[in-house]
């Protein structure tokens, strides 16, 4: 079994969520392919037919962002240098009379939807350029007006599809427009150079959001009348010409709406809040499926859990909470070679493990580092704390655990317990009221440091 799977970005703005997601189950299909012994690949296709809106430093952007996650693409296409293909296929499609040439403007088609519309009819493309006489084309060519082309959708071919979430899809091709294709300007709409990629790249799986379901409607009849014209492999079948079409519910806030912040919240925003990618995949890769949202790392064990059954038919709600929750608990299980680049100088592994469990993010790390480090500043301490801290000084030893050592010897010698035990202590020796768990962190101040900050609380220095 070969899955084949892309993600087709548009390089005209930087990848958000939404398109993070879309990207993530393509790679994960093709990955799980593999798991199961069978074979994957996951392609990036950039979609940059449109020369005005594509740019590059979004492709850069794409490439990097999805290198970020540990996205990794088997191979990598551009629309822009695949455009003699879409040629042949217009022409193949022209021959067979599938594409037609039209004239209308923008307000004409507004126009004559609105007019639908008033008649409590379906809005509709009337084919009004199908009736046009080879004197009516070549009137519009002597006035130096250029066609836009659409595509001719057969009315008697019912579209049906078995889809991987939505379950089995029936479309009337009658109740559909004809797409248009192709501008004035010679430059490509995505759908049919889409479906001629797909094809030729020999594309298995196509997996997008649910507000491309109608696109697929009209590509189904694409593939087919792409195959008919022999553009592809010819020894596929007509009926299997498409690939699977999978559509997931689309991706909304927390308060279950579309949000205008999740379409712009991309890698950058994550990396300035310190999220690890892995957590962006946890979330991302469970998010509206019957599985539990959990802080998995290993992507092994997602995969092994990755199908497109689970996946629901409401839209999935993402939460900030939820990716913190994730992130946190991540961070709690990374090990100090996986972070140590990222460490403030001179932070060894004891120190990571010290603070690790009281971190929401890695960067975290670099506060407490401080406490460390130092200056801290000390709160105002009472005549009695500041007697019962220069006791403290003066039984500080210094073997396997200091810190037992240390509060064992002091409960025995003034009967403090619990806070008025413990508080001093560690706002004597971190400044701070609360902290990481100070037997895991006395071992990383030393014994020098902690001495000389118990003795300056108490007042001795
Ligand atoms: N470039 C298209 C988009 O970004 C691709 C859609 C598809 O996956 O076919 O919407």
């Amino acid at each position: 079994m070969t899955t084949i799977t892309r993600f087709a970005p548009s390089p005209t703005g930087r990848l958000h969520v939404g398109n993070i997601r879309t990207a993530l189950h393509n790679w994960m299909l093709a990955e799980k392919a593999k798991q199961d012994g069978g074979s994957g690949k996951f392609m990036l296709r950039i979609d940059d037919t449109d020369p005005e809106r594509s740019k590059e430093k979004y492709v850069e952007a794409i490439r990097a962002d999805l290198a970020w996650l540990g996205i990794h693409p088997d191979g990598e296409e551009r629309q822009s240098e695949r455009l003699e293909h879409y040629e042949k296929a217009f022409d193949a499609l022209v021959e067979a009379g599938r594409l037609y040439r039209c004239y209308e403007t923008a307000q004409e088609l507004d126009l004559k939807r609105k007019v639908q519309l008033g008649r409590g009819k379906p809005p509709i493309y009337d084919r009004a350029g199908l009736t046009l006489t080879d004197e009516d084309h070549a009137a519009k060519e002597a006035e130096g007006i250029s066609p836009h082309w659409r595509f001719k959708l057969d009315h008697e071919e019912v579209i049906d599809w078995a889809d991987g979430v939505r379950g089995p899809q029936k479309f009337d091709p009658a109740m559909l427009s004809d797409p248009v294709v192709r501008r004035e300007d010679g430059s490509w709409l995505y759908m049919l150079p889409s479906a001629v990629d797909d094809i030729e790249m020999g594309i298995t799986d196509v997996l997008r959001g649910e507000d491309h379901v109608s696109n697929t409607a009209v590509q189904i009849q694409m593939f087919r009348a792409l195959k008919a014209a022999d553009i592809g492999d010819s020894d596929c079948p007509v009926e299997s010409a498409s690939p699977h079409f999978a559509h997931e519910a689309l991706l909304v806030g927390k308060e279950g709406k579309l949000s205008k912040r999740l379409g712009s919240l991309g890698c950058d925003a994550f990396r300035e809040r310190d999220i690890e990618p892995q957590a962006i995949i946890a979330l991302l890769a469970r998010l509206g499926t019957s599985q539990p949202v959990e802080p998995i790392a290993d992507i092994n064990v997602l995969l092994e859990t990755f199908a497109l059954e689970t996946f629901s038919r409401a839209p999935a709600k993402f939460d900030d909470a939820d990716l913190d929750r994730i992130n946190t608990a991540l961070v709690h299980q990374m090990e100090y070679a996986d972070v140590k680049d990222r460490l403030p100088e001179g932070m060894g592994e004891e120190a990571w493990h010290a603070v690790r469990p009281n971190l929401e993010t890695v960067s975290g790390a670099h506060d407490y580092w401080k406490i460390v480090t130092g200056p801290i500043e000390l709160p105002e301490f009472s005549d009695e704390d500041r007697e019962y801290l220069k006791q403290a000084a003066a039984n500080l030893t210094w073997g396997d655990n200091p810190w037992g050592a240390l509060t064992g010897a002091l409960k025995n010698a003034t009967g403090r317990k619990g806070k008025a035990l413990f508080l001093p202590l560690r706002q004597a020796l971190t400044g701070q009221n609360f902290g990481p768990d100070m037997g895991d962190l006395l071992p990383v101040l030393g014994e020098d440091v902690a001495r000389r900050r118990l003795e300056r609380a108490s007042g001795m220095e």
